[in-house]
């Protein structure tokens, strides 16, 4: 049973002008006159001189929206921040084809995020690493007194684990604080519990602490997505083959497997863009899990179920927040976070990895049928118009007689351009 009344099932919404799409989104988010007037505006300077050093002004992206989402039995449209053309549409027919098979489900586990502390120069390391445990729960309780919010919501640090490692300059300790960030990203909370507990263990250890930060493999804190996608509206069973064939490869090679998970990413780098979170943190984790077993290979796998269908499934860690960093602060991130109706965190990373799904289903998808031109093609041709002078008037004329006689190069758009003035 689908539980919210408004469906995120939309034809021809690229068609739509820019103020059609927006009352589509206004209407289905129930948004204010005041959040629309959002869309349009710019960071205001002195947020934006309080957010990061030296600032000049903003770097814009565009904003679009995928639509036809069904997560969890739940109509979604995903708010994505990205530069690069065809991504949007892509999501949004993965999306639609999911849904013929009831759409996405998803997962997310426990927010645990580990924070790191490096222990050195200490004789005995199996001693030490007994001590530590030996003291776990005075260790929680002064990580604990850092975050009286983080506790009084159910969360904080829960757990700790100690590992010895060899390396070139000696046998070292690493602590591993388990930390339940409810619904922030954690960085910050982790790190301030960290270099509150280095005193604490150096005393303990006769140790010398070096690193105390947050690890950004955060593969405690891991969300799982899949979908179906129909058979027929693939085009039969044999296309079905034919992808299994294509996403084969990024399962075993890891060149094949780096730009298959940067499809992923194209779709989960746009909505955590676009909420404010924090990419580089996503990525890394994602990259990281994605070695877990000693080689590079694919974030999500895919198989048929016993009617044909292609079944596909992702599994990465997911450190993202809907307090906290600059998603509280950015009014942009705070209108998609509202557009997306989210109410968690878990909920934020189960619609995050379910686009990363749709993405990567709809790269693969085109790549083992039409290729990957075809949909890059048209938006393409536009820019190299643009690039090449065309004035608004122009740019679909350049464009269409380009791409009618495939033929996308600058220079035969100048020579479009002096033709048709
Ligand atoms: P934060 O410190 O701004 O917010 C988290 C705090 O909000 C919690 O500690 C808690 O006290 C409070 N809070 C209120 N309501 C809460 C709720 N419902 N759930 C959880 N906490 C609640 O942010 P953060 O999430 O700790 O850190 C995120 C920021 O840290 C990001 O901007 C990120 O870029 C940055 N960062 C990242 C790294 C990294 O390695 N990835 C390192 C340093 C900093």
């Amino acid at each position: 049973m689908i539980s919210n009344k408004k469906s995120s099932k939309i034809s021809g919404f690229y068609k739509m002008s820019v103020s059609e799409r927006i009352e589509f989104v206004k209407d289905f988010s129930d948004l204010t006159e005041e959040d629309v007037s959002i869309f349009s505006s710019s960071l205001d300077i002195e947020t934006a001189d309080r957010m990061v050093e030296n600032v000049l002004g903003n770097f814009e992206l565009p904003l679009g929206i995928a639509v036809n989402f069904i997560i969890n039995n739940k109509n979604y449209i995903i708010p994505m921040a990205t530069e690069e053309s065809s991504v949007i549409a892509a999501a949004s027919n993965a999306a639609k084809i999911a849904r013929i098979k009831g759409g996405f489900t998803a997962e997310c586990s426990d927010p645990l995020m580990i924070g790191q502390l490096q222990l050195l120069h200490i004789d005995d390391v199996a001693g030490a690493a007994q001590k530590i445990m030996n003291h776990k729960n005075e260790i929680l309780k002064i990580a604990n007194d850092q975050d009286k919010i983080l506790v009084d919501l159910g969360g904080g640090a829960k757990d700790l684990e100690v590992r010895i490692l060899d390396s070139p300059i000696g046998k070292m300790i690493i602590t591993h604080l388990i930390v339940d960030v409810r619904d922030a990203m954690g960085a910050n909370a982790v790190n301030t519990m960290c270099e509150a507990l280095a005193p604490m263990l150096e005393e303990l250890t006769d140790g010398k602490i070096r690193l105390k930060i947050l690890s950004n493999l955060a593969d405690k804190r891991i969300v799982k997505a899949k979908a179906v996608f129909d058979k027929e509206k693939m085009g039969g069973e044999s296309v079905v083959d034919d992808f299994l064939e294509s996403y084969t490869l990024a399962a075993i090679d890891p060149y094949r497997a780096a730009t298959h998970n940067k499809g992923i990413m194209n779709g989960i780098d746009s909505l955590i863009i676009a909420t404010g979170n924090d990419f580089r943190a996503i990525e890394a984790g994602a990259h990281a899990y994605a070695s877990r077993n000693g080689q590079y290979t694919s974030l999500s796998s895919y198989y048929k179920d016993k009617d044909g269908n292609l079944v596909g499934e992702l599994e990465l860690p997911m450190a993202v927040g809907i307090v906290g960093g600059a998603g509280n602060i950015h009014p942009k991130a705070r209108l998609c976070k509202k557009i997306l109706g989210i109410k968690t965190a878990k909920e934020l990373g189960e619609i995050v990895a379910s686009l990363g799904l749709a993405q990567n289903f709809a790269a693969v998808f085109a790549l083992s049928t039409v290729g990957i031109q075809k949909g890059h093609m048209s938006l393409h041709a536009k820019n190299i118009a643009v690039m090449a002078g065309a004035t608004k008037d122009e740019i679909d004329k350049v464009s269409d007689q380009m791409i009618k006689e495939g033929k996308i190069k600058l220079d035969r758009a100048k020579e479009i351009i002096e033709e048709i003035r």
